[in-house]
């Protein structure tokens, strides 16, 4: 490797290492989360000229409109997912592909869908170029789900719906948990878990998400 790129490679793998350390003291406490934020390049899903912010604890323009969620909020989703055990995932707006990617890394099963034809394709590539086989990607509107890979035991919104779509709670395990930012313009990172015909809800901490819209724009 000549010197330029081994320089930049040391100065990624430090910014890494300060945004782990900065979601750590914001009370990230999943050592597995803190690992797959340490090693899965966010840099990879960012524009070449926002690359050097990739490793800021920040949200960022994706293009579309649409932005890459902040590091911090990744990681508690994530977390919250992993301590609901959840293990076969439907995402519900793939965006860049990070958090896909995150649960890729972290051994799960993955099917997000995208609306947007451009987003989708870009995330297929990056998460193919990677090698995470067990992400699965599909062009669609989430408010539909996934039927045919239902039923799932976590799902994830990362737009934020009015409320849950129908079709996902038909699509949930008994048992299984949904991570969603639910509200229109104040909106509540929510926990909601399924115990039979009942929905359990509980309100984790205030965030800011892009809506979930209707139509897909191919
Ligand atoms: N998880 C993404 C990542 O890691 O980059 C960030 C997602 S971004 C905050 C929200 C995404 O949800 C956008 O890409 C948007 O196009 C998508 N979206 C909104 N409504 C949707 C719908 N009905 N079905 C699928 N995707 C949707």
């Amino acid at each position: 490797m000549n010197t330029e790129l081994q320089g930049i490679g040391m100065t990624s793998q430090r910014t890494r290492m300060r945004l782990v350390e900065r979601l750590s003291d914001e009370g990230i406490q999943r050592v597995e989360v803190l690992d797959a934020i340490a090693n899965v390049p966010r840099h990879i899903f960012l524009d070449e000229a926002l690359s050097h912010r990739a490793y800021e604890d920040t949200a960022l323009p994706i293009g579309y409109q649409q932005t890459l969620s902040q590091p911090y909020v990744v990681a508690r989703m994530t977390e919250m997912l992993l301590a609901a055990g959840a293990t076969r995932i439907l995402e519900l707006g793939t965006g860049s592909g990070y958090q896909a990617a995150i649960l890729a890394y972290l051994g799960k099963e993955v099917y997000s869908i995208e609306r947007i034809g451009g987003l989708h394709r870009q995330a297929r590539e990056r998460l193919q170029r990677l090698g995470y086989r067990n992400a699965h990607l599909r062009l669609g509107d989430g408010s539909q789900g996934w039927p045919e890979a239902a039923p799932f035991d976590g799902m994830i919104l990362t737009a934020a719906p009015g409320d849950i779509p129908a079709a996902l709670y038909d699509q949930l395990a008994d048992g299984g948990s949904i991570v969603a930012p639910l509200g229109r313009d104040t909106q509540m990172l929510t926990l909601i878990t399924r115990n039979g015909d009942e929905f359990e809800r509980r309100e984790i901490e205030p965030v800011r998400f892009v809506p979930v819209l209707g139509g897909v724009v191919r």
